[in-house]
């Protein structure tokens, strides 16, 4: 079954597809002629996951599911957050991110950098939305640990792990993430209807 991933982000598709397996095949809007940005433009993560499905479904009529994240820190009083992306300003640049993050948290001790990584996902599946939301708790390391994943991966340790995001596999990363979570409500609720 086709279904479409509102997102340019090839990591995002990579990590879903893992946890949708072969029944669902996945598209990147650019696969239907659109490579433009899609538009994220509210202050909450829910507001912009549905945007972004919303957007897509406008223009193609066809059903899809978006994901937004978003990186709360405690220390920070919650940002980035929904401002995650563009944490260091435009244009968006993980390694400014990162840079700017450990620059906000320097001399914060470990057990104050507590964090977590929020994703809802929108599906919007013959005009009906439908949202699932998954979280992962963990801390914010003093420096970048890994070479895998993407974003803020090298300095996110999720909780009870010894190792950031950026250094495990895909399968790993799926366990426990944020997105994996989230994905996993998803993959639930589309087997459900497959079966139907
Ligand atoms: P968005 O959901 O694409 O708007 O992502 C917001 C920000 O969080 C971007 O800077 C992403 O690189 C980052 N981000 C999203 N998902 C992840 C993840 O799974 N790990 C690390 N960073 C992420």
């Amino acid at each position: 079954m086709d279904i479409v991933f509102a997102t340019g982000n090839a990591n995002k598709l990579v990590e879903a597809q893992r946890v949708l397996g072969e029944r669902f095949h996945l598209l990147m809007p650019s696969d239907l002629g659109y490579s433009g940005e899609i538009p994220e433009t509210h202050d909450t993560i829910y507001e912009n996951a549905v945007e972004k499905a919303l957007f897509i479904w406008n223009k193609f009529q066809k059903n899809c599911f978006s994901d937004d994240t978003g990186l709360e820190v405690d220390a920070l009083g919650g940002a980035p957050g929904v401002n995650s992306a563009r944490y260091a300003g435009e244009p968006k640049s993980p390694p400014d991110n990162i840079r700017k993050l450990l620059k906000e948290l320097e001399g914060v001790p470990d057990e104050k950098r507590t964090a977590r990584f929020r994703c809802v996902v929108a599906l919007i599946e013959d005009g009906v939305l439908h949202t699932f939301e998954g979280i992962c708790e963990g801390h914010i390391t003093t420096s970048l640990h890994g070479f895998d994943g993407f974003g803020y991966d090298p300095v996110f340790r999720p909780l009870g792990m010894d190792v950031t995001l950026a250094e495990v596999s895909i399968e790993e990363k799926n366990a426990l993430s944020h997105r994996g979570k989230a994905m996993k409500k998803l993959l639930c609720h589309l087997s459900a209807n497959l079966r139907q």
